[in-house]
């Protein structure tokens, strides 16, 4: 069976040589040694000025929202997953959904602006499948309307955009490392920011404790665990050959569906790409579907990311005109991609498929 992702894992003994440093102090969480050291070597990794590790990579999207002071509407992508609308929503926020490039699929930056209202705080956009958001663009929108920007940037381990990191834009960057993610802890992600919006994350994301017997306000309990930050530090000096025999089966994909009427993704300019994901667009929602029975027979399952559009979640308002994402998440569909998918599998998932449009 090839399922869409499969995590990659480190030899075990490596994972408990790891936890075995939490384990002599009988310490397991309220951000331990190996937290420490995990966010420690993720700044290096990464090169940016700050991280607060999380135990997933919802809670930090509701967190930024809490932390920024967020009221009204949110300008939002409708094409992503779950987390990003849904973060907008709990926090007591309208999501205002505004549509995809039809290329680089994330937020079409130049329908934003007439989407703004004397209500709206913030922009939350997603580097979807790691593809950068067009971050200039949006910043200035931002400053002129004075409105707050954050990314939910799930997808973007180790992605750079104009030779920076792509956490380094907006007022704060989200990142997760679920097991299906490129990094991963088993659960678990991580909140970027400006400098001076630090202190104020890391108290909302640890109960709002100001020392152990005062509080500087309302916080959650979005705390990494030893137990998912010894997971990560035994996975991180990995990324280096992960990223590699990703970038091999996306090869392999890319010059065999290159002159098919697939839609590839294209990848904005200046992008240091992740290899994250591998979406094709087909053109119509009957073609994906017919493929995609036929790779199911053959016991492979792709998967329908994203889909449906986020403005046909049961708790929005049928009120948003997205004809892009509208036409686009029917018909997209995400390969197999992950360590240890052989090249005669990718050879034999890209001869159904093409055999099949
Ligand atoms: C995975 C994902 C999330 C949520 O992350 P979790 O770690 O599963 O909570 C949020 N946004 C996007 C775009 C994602 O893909």
């Amino acid at each position: 069976m090839i399922n869409v992702t499969k995590t990659f894992l480190p030899p075990q003994e490596e994972y408990q040589d790891i936890l075995k440093k939490a384990w002599d102090k009988a310490w397991m969480t309220n951000r331990g040694i190996l937290v420490k050291e995990l966010e420690d070597k993720l700044m290096t990794y990464l090169e940016v000025p700050n991280i607060i590790a999380t135990t997933n990579g919802t809670l930090p999207l509701q967190i930024a929202i809490k932390a920024l002071q967020l009221t009204g509407e949110i300008i939002t992508t409708p094409f992503s997953y779950v987390a990003t609308t849904s973060s907008i929503v709990w926090e007591g926020c309208k999501p205002v959904f505004v549509d995809i490039h039809s290329e680089y699929l994330t937020i079409d930056e130049s329908k934003i602006e007439s989407a703004i209202t004397a209500n709206t705080s913030a922009i939350l956009a997603t580097h979807v499948y790691g593809n950068s958001c067009h971050v200039e663009a949006i910043e200035t929108i931002a400053k002129r309307n004075n409105l707050k920007v954050i990314y939910d940037a799930a997808h973007c381990f180790g992605v750079t955009y104009k030779g920076q990191s792509i956490f380094n834009y907006g007022d704060v960057s989200t990142c997760s490392f679920h097991a299906t993610k490129l990094f991963h802890t088993g659960e678990g992600g991580a909140l970027f920011c400006k400098p001076h919006l630090f202190p104020s994350l890391y108290s909302h994301h640890n109960f709002g404790h100001n020392g152990p017997e005062a509080f500087h306000g309302l916080g959650a309990n979005a705390k990494m665990s030893e137990l998912q930050a010894a997971m990560g530090l035994a996975v991180l000096p990995y990324m280096q050959s992960i990223i590699k025999e990703r970038k091999a089966i996306v090869e392999m994909y890319n010059s065999a569906f290159e002159s098919t009427s697939l839609q590839l993704l294209k990848l904005r300019e200046n992008t240091n790409w992740n290899y994250s994901y591998y979406p094709v667009i087909f053109e119509t929602e009957n073609q994906m579907l017919r493929v995609k029975q036929i790779l199911e027979n053959n016991a492979i399952f792709p998967r329908r990311y994203f889909y449906p559009t986020l403005n046909h979640l049961p708790y929005i308002t049928n009120e948003f005109s997205v004809p892009i994402s509208d036409k686009i998440a029917p018909c997209v569909l995400c390969m197999p991609l992950y360590v240890g998918l052989k090249k005669e599998e990718v050879k034999f998932i890209v001869q159904i498929v093409i055999d099949n449009l």
